[in-house]
C-alpha cells in the first residue's frame, strides 16, 4: 500500500468518548474544547453521564441536545433509575426522543451519597434491565448497559451478575460498556465467561486514564475496581508533578490497551472526565488518526 493508502485506511478500532455535563461556563468551554479536539477521531458516539438522583437532567439534555445540534457527533444520553417514578422516566425519555437522541445508556445509578443503600423508587424502574424494557416502549432507541469485570459490588457473586447483564440484554440493549479496570486479564476472563454464557452483544472496554491517582483510588473503592499495587507504585513521589504524572499516565494507558488490542479487543470507551489530552494520545497509539487532509487538531496549531 502506498502512503496515501495508509492514510485513508480505516481506523483499526472503534473508540467512543465519555463526558460529564459541566456546572459552569468556564467548564462548557473546556468541555467544547474537548469536544472539537476529539471530534476528528470519528468517534462510534460519545455519551454525557446522569448525575447521581437525576441532579444533572437539565444539563444532561443541554449538553446531549448542543452535541446534535452543533456537530455531526452521535450523542448517547445516560439516563438512571434513582428517584424517580416511570412516568418521569419516561418523560425525560420522550424529550430525548423528540430532540432527535436515538441512543441512551441505561443504568440503574447509585444511592445519593450518605442516604445508604440503593432502593428502588416506589413506582420507579427498580433495575437497569426495567428501564431498558421501558425505554424501547418509548421509543427505538440503541440501548447500551454497565457490564462489571470484577462484578458489581452489591451483587452476590459473578454468575448473578452475569445473570443480570443477560437481562438486560434480553430486555433489548445492544451493547455494554465495562466499568474501568486496570490489568487486561481481568477483562479478557470478563469477556471469556460473558461468551460461555452465550452473551454475543460487543463487550467494550471502559478505559479511565489515570490522570490523579488519588481520585482514582476512590473511584475504584465506590465501583469495585482492583487497583494494582503496580499502578500506585507508579504514581509514588509524583503529587507535586504533574508533568511527570502525565507522561506516566499515558505510558500505563499505553501498555493496557495494546494489551487489550493484541488480545483482539477493537471497541474502547474513554471516561474522558472532560479532558482531551491523554484520551487523544492513547487512540493515537491505538491506530485511531483524523482522516488525512483534516486540519491540525486544535492544541497542536502552533
Ligand atoms: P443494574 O444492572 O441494575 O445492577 C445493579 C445491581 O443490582 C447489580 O449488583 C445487579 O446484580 C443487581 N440486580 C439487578 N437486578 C436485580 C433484581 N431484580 N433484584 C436484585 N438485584 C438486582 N451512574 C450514574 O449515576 N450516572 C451515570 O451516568 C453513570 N454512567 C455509567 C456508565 C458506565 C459505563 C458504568 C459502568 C457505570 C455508570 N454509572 C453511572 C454507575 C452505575 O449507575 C452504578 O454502577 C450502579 O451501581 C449500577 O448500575 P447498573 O446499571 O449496572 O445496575
Amino acid at each position: 500500500r502506498g502512503p496515501a493508502e495508509t492514510l485513508r485506511a480505516p481506523n483499526p478500532v472503534d473508540v467512543s468518548f465519555e463526558f460529564f455535563p459541566p456546572k459552569t461556563p468556564d467548564m462548557e468551554a473546556r468541555l467544547w474544547e474537548t469536544v472539537e479536539r476529539l471530534a476528528p477521531l470519528a468517534p462510534r458516539f460519545v455519551s454525557v453521564t446522569y448525575g447521581a438522583g437525576g441532579t444533572t437532567r437539565e444539563r444532561t439534555h443541554a449538553t446531549v441536545a448542543r452535541i446534535r445540534r452543533e456537530t455531526t457527533l452521535e450523542p448517547a444520553a445516560h439516563l438512571t433509575c434513582v428517584g424517580a417514578t416511570r412516568d418521569e422516566i419516561d418523560a425525560v425519555a420522550r424529550q430525548y426522543w423528540d430532540a432527535g437522541i436515538r441512543h441512551v445508556v441505561a443504568l440503574r445509578g447509585d444511592a445519593p451519597a450518605d442516604s445508604g443503600a440503593y432502593a428502588p423508587h416506589p413506582g420507579g424502574y427498580g433495575f437497569a434491565a426495567d428501564l431498558v424494557a421501558g425505554l424501547r416502549r418509548v421509543g427505538d432507541f440503541e440501548v447500551t448497559v454497565a457490564a462489571y469485570p470484577e462484578t458489581h459490588p452489591e451483587a452476590p457473586d459473578a454468575a448473578t451478575d452475569l445473570d443480570n447483564l443477560r437481562r438486560k440484554i434480553d430486555a433489548g440493549a445492544t451493547r455494554a460498556i465495562t466499568q474501568f479496570f486496570f490489568d487486561p486479564a481481568v477483562y479478557f476472563r470478563f469477556r471469556d465467561r460473558v461468551r460461555a454464557a452465550g452473551i454475543t452483544v460487543p463487550i467494550v472496554a471502559g478505559i479511565l486514564p489515570v490522570t490523579n491517582f488519588g481520585q482514582v483510588c476512590k473511584f475504584a473503592g465506590a465501583c469495585g475496581a482492583a487497583v494494582p499495587d503496580w499502578l500506585g507504585q507508579q504514581f509514588e513521589g509524583l503529587d507535586r508533578d504533574p508533568e511527570t504524572r502525565r507522561l506516566v499516565a499515558a505510558t500505563v494507558a499505553a501498555e493496557q490497551v495494546r494489551a487489550l488490542q493484541a488480545g483482539g479487543v477493537r471497541e474502547f470507551h474513554f471516561y474522558t472526565l472532560n479532558r482531551a489530552d491523554l484520551s487523544f494520545a492513547i487512540c493515537h497509539i491505538l491506530g485511531v488518526r483524523p482522516p488525512a487532509g483534516s486540519p491540525p487538531a486544535p492544541e497542536a496549531t502552533p
